[in-house]
């Protein structure tokens, strides 16, 4: 049957004909409705290109040109039985299907998927309720498309905000089951999400639902009359992660083997007090000693949040653009950037933390933080409220305490046309690791032209270094040496031993193929889970580097 009605798409799935796709869209618009899927037909709809207006059907930060990773069209179920529908389609007619909550996964990718025509599932449209809040346990249940903000009014609105708080990123506007699935991070003592997720329903790439951990042990209060979806959880959901047998979130987790549909997620109960703090490090030496002071503190628990050690550049970066500092084209030298410092009133690198607690356990916790910081010489100490005009500290204040904030978007328009990607490698929390990493990555991006602007994000016992590469989307100069520079830090770093946490979806074959222990044996296993449930290979083909086995992956080559 040869139909009119739909919009031929600027890119079409693999191995699918105009004809084909007609009836592809009329079949998926028999479920969902047809005001839930929107071709996209014509790059005029891909004008979306700024965070608080995200692009669901490309990569508003592209590094390879906008329309060269679009999806075909944008599907946005209304309900889990729509998600499992859509699969069944998607297997019937070949047609890969590439899931978000929001699309905001800014740096990463955003919203568009790793192969061209893909079918965009937009999770979060309809699908965006607190389902629960529970105080007692301190979690709430999620459906995809809540955002950090949006759970963070809730607890405001509900009242609970003197009980329970969020953990957000530096931007509130994702969604918490997206960045957690990617494993992304914040900054309160809750900040690897990931660790702090409990529990999920995921729909299989061939439609079947599951709970995961003790969601797959049923409640008494089962009511038959109720589709799975609806049936009420078990109530240890929420609270033990593990269940029994094989832990199997995991594989859930930055993979293409199934679609979150409701996460529960650990809240921090309101520590009765808080105070954050910065301790700006004077000069750009101070590094190793500076990162040989956070270890045992971070260990040890008396820094009891996530901290960050700051380049200059970062906070000069949200405080103003490249131009209010400078008009030299190049790279800015070491005299220029102790200038910015001492203009601002920071040091080389400046470390943000918080203490949580009534007043007895922070004064504590705080001496002796400052007696360890102060055998660096020239350190200062600040609270917010004796640095009022200092944005950053500000920003830091708020979400240090999980009030989410949009800030740190700021520093993106350091160029004009600011867009960016991040280089995110892992390093040991040492001197000597830290020193290392910065010393390339600095190097590497002044080679290719660019100012280094990073973070050292500190966990439990490694550091995310997050590197931020920002470049002018419209100038391709500009976006071919971001890309080229990332591509030789990916291997600069697997030379030394350090992998990355997450990438854009332009490096993820690069970064998979380094992480290839004893003749790619992960990837074997990868593969070889990603053919047996998903034969078609229909759910995100190529995210992580993970190709199912009737792709080519030569043909994708970014
Ligand atoms: P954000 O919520 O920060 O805007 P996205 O919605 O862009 O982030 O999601 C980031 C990535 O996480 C997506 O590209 C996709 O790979 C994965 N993802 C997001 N939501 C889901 C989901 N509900 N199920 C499966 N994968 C998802």
């Amino acid at each position: 049957r040869e139909s009119q009605s739909v919009k031929r798409p600027l890119v079409l799935p693999p191995g699918t004909d105009n004809d084909k796709f007609q009836r592809f869209i009329e079949e998926i618009a028999s479920v969902t409705g047809s005001e839930n899927v929107t071709v996209i037909s014509d790059e005029a709809e891909l004008y979306h290109d700024n965070y608080l207006d995200p692009g669901k059907a490309h990569d508003m930060f592209h590094i390879v040109y906008k329309t060269r990773l679009v999806s075909s069209a944008v599907v946005a179920p209304r309900n889990v039985p729509d998600v499992q529908s859509i699969m069944k389609i998607c297997n019937m007619f070949e047609i890969p299907v590439w899931p978000f909550s929001i699309g905001r996964n800014v740096g990463y990718g955003g919203a568009a998927p790793r192969v061209p025509g893909s079918v965009g599932l937009d999770m979060g449209r309809h699908m965006n309720k607190v389902l629960e809040v529970n105080v007692e346990g301190a979690y709430a249940l999620l459906e995809p498309g809540v955002t950090f903000s949006a759970l963070h009014e809730y607890l405001v609105t509900n009242n609970l905000r003197d009980k329970l708080w969020v953990d957000v990123p530096d931007l509130g506007g994702g969604s918490i089951i997206g960045n957690t699935i990617e494993r992304g991070v914040g900054y309160t003592p809750y900040g690897d999400h990931w660790m702090m997720h409990c529990g999920m329903e995921v729909v299989l790439p061939d439609g079947t639902l599951i709970r995961t951990g003790m969601g797959s042990l049923p409640s008494p209060d089962e009511d038959s009359s109720l589709p799975p979806h609806e049936q009420p959880p078990n109530k240890c959901w929420q609270l033990f992660n593990y269940g029994f047998g094989p832990y199997n979130d995991g594989i859930f987790s930055q993979s293409s083997l199934g679609i979150v549909v409701k996460m529960g997620m650990w809240l921090m109960v309101n520590p009765g007090g808080y105070q954050s703090y910065l301790i700006t490090i004077p000069r750009d030496e101070d590094l190793h000693q500076a990162i040989e002071t956070i270890r045992p503190l971070r260990v040890g628990m008396v820094l009891q949040n996530v901290p960050t050690l700051r380049h200059i550049l970062l906070d000069a970066a949200v405080m103003g653009d490249r131009k209010s500092y400078t008009n030299e084209d190049r790279p800015l030298n070491d005299a220029e950037l102790d200038a910015i410092a001492a203009s601002l009133g920071l040091g080389r690198w400046n470390f943000y933390g918080a203490l949580y607690g009534p007043e007895p356990v922070r004064v504590a916790m705080w001496q002796v933080i400052k007696a360890s910081f102060s055998s660096i010489k020239g350190v200062k100490f600040f609270f917010p409220e004796e640095m009022p005009d200092n944005v950053v500290l500000q920003t830091r204040h708020l979400t240090l305490q999980g009030i989410p904030t949009m800030t740190e978007l700021k520093w993106v328009d350091w160029l004009p046309n600011g867009a960016h990607l991040f280089f995110s490698p892992i390093a040991k929390v040492t001197g000597e690791d830290a020193v290392a990493q910065y010393e390339v990555t600095r190097r590497r991006s002044e080679e290719f032209g660019f100012d280094f602007i990073g973070t050292f994000i500190v966990g439990m016992r490694e550091m995310h270094h997050i590197v931020c590469i920002v470049f002018d989307k419209k100038d391709p100069d500009s976006r071919q040496r971001a890309h080229r520079l990332i591509k030789i830090l990916i291997d600069d770093a697997a030379a030394r031993g350090w992998g990355e946490y997450r990438t854009h979806l332009a490096l993820m074959d690069q970064i998979a193929s380094t992480y290839n222990f004893n003749n790619n044996s992960m990837m074997r296993l990868n593969e070889a889970i990603k053919n047996a449930l998903d034969p078609k290979g229909i759910l995100a083909p190529g995210k992580n580097g993970i190709w199912p086995k009737n792709y080519d992956p030569s043909m994708y080559k970014i």
